[in-house]
Formats: structure tokens, sequence, C-alpha cells
């Protein structure tokens, strides 16, 4: 028998979470944000539940290209435009939309052989100070790429810092707003949590954020941007992975025994512990305290103790009769649709959704349904 684990990535859930974000930026179109081999849940599986989006947007060359063999012969956008002068073959080739952030990257498109002209995305900084052109280096820029008859179309881009905090987007927007004003092209802004908190949802708030791009990446895989302020519940978001796992051990502990290393939980009173075949080696979270929130036969408990690299220990005491062979939700859905959001998990690991989900560990199986 294979050891009982395995990831479930739901294609539905995938489509119903494109259509929230459609839903909340009605007059936009919406990138599916693939990047990091789609926020872990695998290109290739993601896809057919993604694929109702208007384009995929990622950064890795090598992911566009598995994104191309898919089929796709829509927009791809690469988020962080080239790395090297070489890139921008496959750009061509590929038929890649690249977004321009740098004036290194203007250099080499200046150089640039092509019998296809570029569409590309110049990027603002606008005051999360990573990627892009400040606002008074922003205009020269522009300038710069529409002498290129290598580049025929440019778009405008920004990416906020705060979309899902209190700080919030006021700042950014204004200057972004203020930079562009009297530019010709397209424009993408919003995140997802730009997308949700400033868009068309009825629990969005002021300032709107308008564009013609949004860009849809943790909650088109059913994580709350803005957790804890907000929940996929409220926010009508479907778990899109699932990590699942059997009970294969159970312990009875007495007042004053303790489970597993460093002897980090003691009982004080007699209570059924059960053995869980995963870990922190599966990709879930080693800092996950005690308290943390995990369902049994699809009954919400708690993990007791360290999480350790093959297994953790959970209290089965609202569970008389789980034993071996029981059934674990770890994060995502459960049987008779229980539902355990990978915020709920994140969240006491000191971490967010997004982690959990990059980080699933390549030796656990994962199917589609
Ligand atoms: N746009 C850019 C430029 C990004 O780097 C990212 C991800 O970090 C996204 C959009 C998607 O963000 P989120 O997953 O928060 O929707």
């Amino acid at each position: 028998m294979p050891r009982p684990i395995e990831a479930l990535i739901h294609v539905d859930a995938l489509a119903h979470n494109i259509g929230r974000a459609r839903e909340a930026a009605p007059d936009a179109r919406v990138w599916a944000v693939v990047k990091a081999n789609a926020y872990g849940h695998g290109i290739e599986r993601a896809f057919d539940g993604l694929r109702g989006a208007d384009g995929f947007a990622l950064l890795d060359f090598d992911e566009a290209r598995r994104v191309r063999d898919l089929g796709w012969r829509g927009p791809i956008l690469m988020l962080e435009g080239c790395f090297e002068q070489r890139d921008l073959e496959l750009c061509s080739r590929l038929d890649l939309w690249h977004a321009v952030h740098c004036e290194q990257q203007i250099d080499w498109l200046a150089e640039h052989k092509t019998h296809t002209p570029h569409r590309v995305f110049l990027k603002l900084n606008s005051g999360m100070n990573r990627l892009g052109f400040t606002p008074t280096a922003f205009r020269g820029a522009r300038a710069r790429l529409e002498l290129l008859p290598q580049v025929d179309e440019i778009s405008l881009m920004t990416h906020f810092s705060d979309a899902d905090g209190d700080r919030g987007i006021a700042h950014q927007l204004a200057v972004f707003e203020a930079t562009t004003a009297d530019m010709a092209g397209e424009r993408t802004l919003s995140n997802s949590a730009a997308t949700l908190r400033h868009g068309a949802d009825p629990l969005a708030t002021t300032p709107r954020v308008g564009g013609d791009w949004v860009r849809a990446g943790i909650m088109s895989y059913g994580s709350a941007p803005d957790y804890p302020a907000r929940t996929i519940a409220d926010w009508k978001l479907r778990p899109a992975m699932t990590l699942r796992s059997k009970l294969i051990g159970v312990q009875q502990l007495q007042p004053g025994d303790t489970v597993g290393y460093g002897s980090a939980f003691t009982a004080e009173a007699p209570m059924r512990i059960g053995v869980v075949a995963c870990g922190y080696a599966d990709g879930y979270p080693r800092h996950a305290p005690t308290g943390t929130p995990v369902l049994v036969d699809g009954v919400r408990t708690r993990i007791v103790g360290r999480v350790s690299m093959d297994m953790i220990t959970v209290d089965l005491g609202p569970l008389p009769k789980a034993g071996i062979g029981s059934e674990v939700t770890l994060w995502g859905h459960g049987p008779a649709d229980s539902l355990l959001p990978i915020d709920e998990v994140a969240r006491p690991a000191g971490t967010i959704g997004y982690e959990l989900m990059c980080a699933l560990a390549l030796r656990v199986p994962v199917s589609v349904t």
C-alpha cells in the first residue's frame, strides 16, 4: 500500500474562482496568474480549470512554454519581463507579452532583431519599490519604447504593496493615475486583493480600481488574500487544493503524558490522539502549533504537539469512533461537504495560504478531480 497521503486539485473550484474574478471586475479581462507552477497546483493540472480566463500571467519562460504546449493560443504575460537578452527570442517565438521595468530591458529590445513587434507592459513603481520605473523616469521610458520598431503596443502596469491590508492602495493608485493620466494604452493594476476589495463585489470599498485587466492569483486557488479580515466564505471562493491523509496510529494518553518531539504537548486529562501520515516533508507547515485546525472524518479537531517530518498528532476527543484508516483533511474539502480553508492552517503557523500551496512536496501524489 502506498503511504496514505494525497493532494487533489479541484478543476470546478478553479473555474468557479475565475468566475468570481469576472464578477468582481466585470469591465476587465482576467489574467489567471500561474507562476510558481500555478501556485503549487501544477500548470497542467490546473489548466482546464483556469482556461476560462482571458490570459495567463507568469514569470518563468519554461512555464510559458508549458502553457503554449497545452494548446493555449491566447495572451500570456511575463510579469517580470526578460531576465536576459536572449529571452526576447522566446517572447517572439512563443508570442509572449512582457513587462518592461528597467532601462536594461529597453536596451535589449533596441538590439533585438525580430519581424514580429512586441506588446510590452511598461511597469510603474508606484510605491512597492521592487520592480518598475519611478514616476519621474516613466515618461522617458515610454518615449524610448515609442521609438522602437520592435514594439507595437505599450500597455501600462503597476503592482500594489498593501491591497490586502490597512495601508491600502490609495497612495499608489493616485501615483499611477497622475503619472499615466495623458497616456494611451491598456492598464493593469489589480492583484486578487485589489480585485476583490476595490472592485465591483458588494463587500468592496473605495477607491475603485479600474483597468483593462486584473491579475487574479491567490483568489483563483481559493484563498482569501486579506484573511483574517475576510474569509473565502465572505469572498465566495472555493478551495482548489485538498491535502488529505489517514490515521495510521492511535494512542491513549494519561494525564501528564507528553506527545512527540520536545514533549511539546502534555495531556491534562485522559485523551486519545491519532497519528496522521503527513508531516513537514509533505509540505505541512512545521510551525503549526497545538490548536491548528484539522478535520478527521470531516469533524473539526486540532493538532497537538510538534509537527514532525512524516507525522502529525491530532486530538481525537471529538471523535470517539475514529481509528486507523479514518480520513484526515489537512486543508481543503473533507467528507460530507466539510471544509477547512488553507488560510485557517496558514495563519496559526505564521504564514499565508500562498506559501502552503507552493510548498506542497513532490513526494505527495496529486490527482485532478
Ligand atoms: N501581479 C504581480 C506582478 C504579481 O507579482 C503577483 C503575485 O505576487 C500577482 C499579480 C498576483 O497576486 P495575488 O496572488 O495576490 O493575486
